[in-house]
């Protein structure tokens, strides 16, 4: 998917133009996938643009490069945040995605990777919808692939690091090429985990149920949000492990992720599911997903965090 420019991108602890922000090629996670990054919505609120969750994102960042053992100052999350509103002020977002990098360097060669200096980019852009402009509405065909999500004791799910990714994009380009939208991956003992860049939950008997961190997931943002939303809206609700046949089974079906949001899933493996189209837990999930992000709707859990843009943007969208 292509995207458009943006003017600003801080990068390597400076601020430089879209087009300079470069690495050289002897870059360590260029060879080895030594990356961790971040994927951050900014909504357009009736109170202008809101970052969604940003602590949040900024602490698994941190926790991504724990995992990797690259040392990050303590007052990293305080010092990205700020530099996150900063962007969207300096290239006049009123939405946008941040997509923050941390990643050994240039320099050096081998698998070693702690004489690569750390370096951190964050840059930002207008994204609309990740699976389509129908997706949100419709819902997405889906397939499992037969690329399993690696296992806990090879890599770990939990990071969001660059060279997992290669997992991911086997599960996609196979998806693609079989004609769905998505592919969904079963972790190493043949459960359901997750889409290839979103979490899965289901309606199975009457309970909204997603699979545990232990299935190989990546502890989603979103995921967390829908848990959140289910409780406060009365909706049942479980962490436990499904297998494939549950998919087949199960009433409505529909994935979460910062880009893909909540996407119902109508097919998978080409078998409908429920009637083939979103079920109404789905779409109460998403109505109260949309009107906390639009500003609607009171933020009572205080995830977002708006940012302070000039005051004659404010009055402009307010007149
Ligand atoms: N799983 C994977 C593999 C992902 O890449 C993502 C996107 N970050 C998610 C789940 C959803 O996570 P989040 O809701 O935090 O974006």
């Amino acid at each position: 998917m292509s995207i458009e420019a943006s003017e600003w991108i801080w990068h390597q602890g400076r601020w430089c133009r879209w087009q300079d922000a470069s690495v050289h090629v002897t870059t360590h996670a260029l060879h080895y996938g030594s990356s961790v990054y971040e994927g951050i919505r900014c909504y357009d609120t009736a109170g202008g643009p809101a970052i969604f969750r940003l602590h949040d994102h900024l602490q698994r960042l941190c926790d991504s490069c724990k995992l990797l053992r690259m040392d990050l100052p303590a007052d990293t999350v305080d010092r990205l945040a700020e530099v996150c509103h900063e962007l969207v002020r300096r290239n006049r977002h009123d939405s946008c995605y941040i997509r923050p990098l941390v990643y050994r360097g240039g320099g050096a060669m081998g698998l070693d990777p702690s004489s690569s200096p750390v370096e951190t980019t964050i840059f930002s852009f207008e994204w609309g919808r990740y699976l389509g402009s129908d997706a949100i509405e419709k819902g997405i065909d889906a397939g499992v692939s037969s690329w399993r999500r690696f296992s806990p004791d090879a890599l770990m799910p939990l990071g969001k690091i660059g060279g997992q990714y290669v997992n991911n994009q086997l599960a996609t380009l196979e998806a693609k090429a079989a004609g769905f939208a998505e592919a969904i991956l079963l972790d190493a003992g043949g459960f359901v985990a997750e889409g290839a860049g979103q979490n899965l939950f289901v309606v199975y008997r009457g309970e909204l149920v997603t699979p545990p961190e232990a299935s190989s997931i990546l502890a989603g943002i979103t995921r967390d949000t829908v848990i959140v939303l289910a409780r406060g809206l009365g909706i049942p609700m479980r962490c436990r492990r499904l297998t494939r046949e549950m998919l087949y089974l199960a009433d409505e079906i529909f994935l979460t992720g910062t880009a893909s949001e909540i996407t119902p899933v109508r097919t998978i493996d080409r078998i409908a599911v429920g009637d083939g189209r979103p079920g109404p837990v789905t779409q109460r999930l998403q109505q109260s997903f949309f009107e906390i992000l639009s500003g609607e709707c009171a933020d009572r859990h205080g995830w977002l965090t708006a940012v302070e843009v000039e005051a004659q943007v404010a009055i402009r969208k307010a007149s």
